[in-house]
């Protein structure tokens, strides 16, 4: 077994780790309060290759390894975690799926300038009605004339109306299996098309700084080669991305935790009270030696699944081991942090207050931590879970 970071992994951590600490940090609690999307720190991202990381170089992309990707997300996410899922939605959602997915023709002509960060691309599979179930679409699209006509309604869509957002790829029913059963595809609409509108950004608890948004359709065409993969595997398509897409949310959730972790040390070795440094008494010591240990453990399953994502082993369950235990090692680290902090965690000077409200997003995008508990369940083989 070898636990060490190739060479070149660790030179691309310190770059990513150097350009959070300079360009990211200063300008998080700001971002925060602002509730604004970083499109000046979006194109300089852009500019180190980051939107373009695990994709080949011939598509504009940097031909890297998912665990870089994923060091990359649990490096902006020490710092900012809305700057982190911006990416993280942007490269394993947005670009992803036309990666896998798509022909040459449509990886020419959007993931080429997604790996350069000149447009966005989201992902349309949550439903007003229906998230957990996202099997239970009602978004429908018709063909007619050679053209898709969609109509429906999309939930809590990340990068979905940011100013350089160029599409979003949606599953809709678009007709009925021969069992009966929806038969569910996956296509590309981009930004302005007629009868594709935006709503108004949520109002968030956390990753203020990161763009979601409802979206509608209504009557909305888009040409028949739009389709994304073979007609009726849309779903099966977009579960396949989100294993991915946990294993990132992972590497988010350790980079948060790590960043509360940094956060609360020097504040213990900093803070006196009666008389010493609180990080002298053993109470404060307990719990930061406890959020390192869940910090490494989930830090261990994130890279593990990482690992085995690019040599090509089966990784579904431990994509869901490393997203459920890193979501909650985070909420945990996140919540001690601000007990460390006292008084000051509460107020939204301290960065901790910003992790604790970041947090807790983790442990329900991209997948519930019921739902991972249900798949991990599956793999057990128990009953009940086939659903
Ligand atoms: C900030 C943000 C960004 C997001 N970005 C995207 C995005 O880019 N694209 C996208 O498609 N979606 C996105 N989502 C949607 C997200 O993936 C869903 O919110 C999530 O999957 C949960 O779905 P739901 O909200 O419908 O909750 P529900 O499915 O209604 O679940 C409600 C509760 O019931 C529990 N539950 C449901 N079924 C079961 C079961 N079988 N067993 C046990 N418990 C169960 C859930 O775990 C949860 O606790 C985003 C959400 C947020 C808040």
């Amino acid at each position: 077994m070898d636990f060490a970071l190739t060479e070149e992994q660790e030179a691309f951590r310190r770059t990513v780790r150097r350009f959070a600490d300079e360009v990211v940090a200063p300008r998080a609690e700001e971002m925060d309060a602002a509730e604004e999307f970083p499109l000046d720190i979006v194109k300089q991202m852009g500019e180190l290759g980051l939107f373009g990381l695990p994709f080949p170089e011939r598509y504009g992309g940097q031909g890297a390894d998912f665990l870089s990707f994923c060091l990359a997300i649990e490096e902006l996410a020490r710092v900012d975690s809305s700057v982190a899922i911006t990416l993280e939605a942007a490269v394993g959602l947005g670009a992803n799926p036309i990666y896998r997915f798509g022909t040459e023709a449509q990886k020419e002509r959007w993931l080429v300038p997604m790996c350069r960060a000149e447009i966005l691309g989201a992902f349309g599979l949550t439903e007003p009605d229906g998230g957990s179930d996202a099997g239970a679409t009602r978004t429908t699209a018709t063909l007619e004339g050679g053209e898709w006509v969609i109509n429906g309604t999309k939930a809590f869509i990340t990068n979905a109306g940011t100013p350089i957002t160029g599409l979003v790829t949606i599953t809709a029913v678009t007709g009925t299996e021969p069992g009966g059963h929806k038969e569910i595809s996956s296509i590309i609409v981009p930004t302005g098309t007629e009868g594709f509108s935006a709503g108004k950004a949520y109002r968030k608890i956390g990753w203020h700084a990161s763009d979601t948004r409802e979206l509608v359709f209504h009557d909305c065409s888009v040409p028949e080669e739009n389709l994304l993969g073979e007609r009726g595997e849309g779903f099966r398509n977009f579960l396949q991305v989100l294993d991915d897409g946990r294993i990132a949310i992972a590497a988010l959730a350790v980079g948060l935790a790590q960043g509360a972790l940094d956060q609360s040390v020097a504040y213990a070795r900093e803070r006196r009270a009666f008389g010493h440094p609180i990080g002298a008494t053993q109470g404060i010591q307990f719990k930061l030696a406890d959020m390192k240990v869940g910090i490494e453990a989930a830090r261990l399953l994130t890279y593990r699944a990482a690992w085995r994502q690019t040599r090509g082993l089966p990784y579904k369950t431990d994509a869901s081991m490393a997203k459920l235990h890193a979501s909650e090692v985070a909420v945990d680290a996140a919540r001690q942090a601000v007990q460390v902090f006292g008084g000051y965690g509460f107020v939204e000077e301290s960065p901790v207050a910003r992790y604790y409200r970041d947090a807790k997003i983790l442990e329900i995008g991209e997948g519930t931590s019921e739902i991972q508990r249900v798949l991990i369940a599956r793999d057990l083989g128990l009953p009940g879970t086939d659903f």
